[in-house]
């Protein structure tokens, strides 16, 4: 037997017993006539004991960071304690003393603290996954697949694999593809999500279909995106969009309340229009209020160009604010005016204690105006009112990330806070300004509602689609919709889409072929599972700490140098 224990487990009730340890040298200290030695695992860390007496003392010297122990001695009582480490009332008198490896001395520190940058960390993952800080979330992660799959299998979901390996049919990115060497100048693509697949299940018969799976796309990297990530796909038969959320909102419940202990409340609910409305984003962070408010008929014809010229000018309120510096407001100024945020300015009402109202444009408003403006959004006496204007959807934008910042600088995003939303109706297609086209919202495969069937034909962008998202704190966990089941109606989205009646058939045709063979109404949601795991675990949107191999920023694996040229001769076997 390698161990007895893990360094993770020993208290008082081992005192005198005789045990066996195996693990990683997190550091030795060295005393002169004692030594000490840190031996870790995943499961935590024991002291050991070497005192001069032993003649053990000399080789533990002589040990490095990392090597590979096996020890065996008695638990015996620690001098002097330490409250911070769950084995910190005892340590090990070590008997017997075996290296099973050595280690060269690591790149970085392997403590929760460490020196090592992120590249270096990324090309020795292995030695990061050492770290607890590193491994404790991928444990959790287990965790939440534990409970997904817990809740699943008891409301009667089947998990069934669908390929890898699949035909080229982009559904929003690019795709990765595979050259076929058996038919040469042919490809595979990588699926950038099971969705048809899912579908044809139902059509199959499955009824209740989920997966934990990988899903590939070849975006253009943002911060913080990884090209392959992890999806908790699910798609269910004979259900109305009010199964679909019931069924899944309790999923997200019950997640929360295996991993977290928290019980979270009903979801609320609210239109994509309303989203961008209040919040200037169909993604709301509702941990906090500050609604966004139409300032248009209020501050008109006061010869103010910028606002008399804009399609939109809108106010949202800080509490508290009415006392910022000049320098703070000139901060703000500078903020929204970045690129990534694009204003052209901001303007700044204060609500002063005394009941006076001044602005950064009392040229052109009166202390009346000002007041009705104040009033109008609700602002209270010691608040500040920002102001944005411009284009309608820019400045909607900006004034939700605005929000955002706001929010964050006033300490309202708490992490101990959780605020689920369904956001519903959104629009069936988008306007494609660069393509001159639609393009589908969601996916070509999302059904719109009926009372909008008219619309269809005489004004497509104003038709809703049976679409949903959930979003928590302002993080989007997930999307799903109701689906088209006949051929007829999958064939106008196609071609509302731009596609002709070959495209459709040669891209999509074994989907319209199986919608003429009795397919079931069906519908279904596809969870972002890495995602998901940040927001259950630590509340922030940083998926990275939460996959054990990820890529880079630039979608390069570090350890493994991929992606790499391949071999000639296996280029030429492809035909590339
Ligand atoms: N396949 C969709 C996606 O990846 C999710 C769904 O509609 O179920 O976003």
């Amino acid at each position: 037997m390698y161990r007895t224990h893990t360094c993770g487990e020993l208290r008082k009730e081992h005192l005198g017993k005789s045990v066996t340890l195996a693990g990683w040298v997190q550091g030795i200290r060295d005393l002169g006539n004692l030594v000490f030695i840190d031996l870790r695992d995943r499961y935590g860390m024991t002291q050991l004991f070497f005192d001069k007496s032993s003649p053990l003392a000399e080789r533990a010297k002589q040990l490095g960071r990392e090597y590979v122990l096996q020890v065996t001695g008695f638990v015996r009582e620690r001098s002097s304690k330490n409250p911070q480490l769950e084995t910190g009332d005892v340590e090990m008198l070590v008997e017997k003393l075996t290296v099973l490896n050595e280690s060269k001395t690591p790149p970085f520190t392997i403590e929760d603290v460490t020196d090592g940058g992120d590249d270096l960390r990324m090309k020795y993952r292995y030695l990061d996954l050492r770290r607890a800080v590193v491994s404790k979330n991928l444990l959790h992660r287990h965790r939440v697949a534990q409970s997904v799959r817990e809740y699943m299998d008891g409301q009667g979901f089947a998990d069934v694999e669908t390929p890898f390996l699949i035909k080229s049919t982009p559904e929003g990115a690019r795709d990765f593809v595979v050259p076929s060497r058996l038919n040469q100048g042919q490809f595979y693509a990588l699926p950038q999500s099971p969705q048809t697949f899912k579908q044809l299940l139902m059509v199959g018969g499955f009824d209740r279909y989920y997966q934990i799976t990988r899903c590939f796309r070849d975006e253009d990297l943002r911060a913080d995106r990884q090209p392959e990530f992890t999806q908790i796909d699910c798609e269910m038969a004979f259900v109305e969009q009010e199964d679909v959320l019931q069924m899944f909102e309790g999923m997200v419940k019950h997640v929360f309340k295996k991993v977290r202990g928290i019980d979270l409340k009903d979801f609320p609910r609210m239109s994509y229009t309303d989203c961008l409305k209040y919040y200037g984003n169909d993604k709301p962070d509702l941990r906090f209020e500050m609604r966004l408010v139409e300032l248009n008929n209020l501050v008109g014809g006061k010869s103010f160009k910028a606002f008399d010229e804009a399609e939109y000018v809108v106010g949202i309120v800080a509490e508290n604010c009415s006392e910022y510096t000049r320098k703070q407001t000139d901060e703000l100024t500078d903020w929204v005016k970045r690129p990534q945020i694009g204003s052209n300015g901001l303007v700044f009402i204060r609500c002063g204690a005394d009941g006076s109202y001044k602005s950064s444009v009392d040229k052109y408003y009166s202390a009346d105006d000002l007041k009705k403006i104040a009033e109008h959004c609700k602002a209270q006496v010691g608040d500040l009112i920002l102001i944005l204007s411009g284009g309608l959807a820019k400045t909607r934008r900006a004034a939700g990330e605005l929000r955002l910042e706001m929010g964050t600088r006033l300490g309202l995003r708490n992490v101990e806070d959780y605020k689920p939303l369904w956001v519903l109706d959104f629009p069936l297609l988008e306007w494609d300004e660069e393509d001159k086209r639609w393009n589908a919202m969601h996916h070509p495969f999302t059904s719109w509602k009926k009372e909008d069937n008219e619309l269809i034909n005489t004004n497509p962008g104003a038709v809703r689609a049976n679409a949903y998202d959930v979003v928590i704190n302002g993080v989007e966990l997930s999307s799903g919709s109701i689906r088209i089941h006949n051929r007829a109606q999958q064939e106008k989205m196609f071609s509302l889409l731009g596609l002709t009646e070959e495209q459709a058939n040669y891209k999509f045709g074994f989907i319209l072929n199986a919608f003429e063979y009795g397919a079931p109404p069906h519908g279904g949601i596809a969870f972002g599972f890495d995602r998901f795991c940040s927001i259950v675990i630590s509340n922030l949107d940083y998926i990275r700490d939460f996959i054990a191999f990820p890529k880079n920023n630039s979608g390069r694996d570090m350890m493994l140098d991929a992606p790499s040229d391949i071999d000639a001769r296996l280029k030429k076997e492809l035909g590339l």
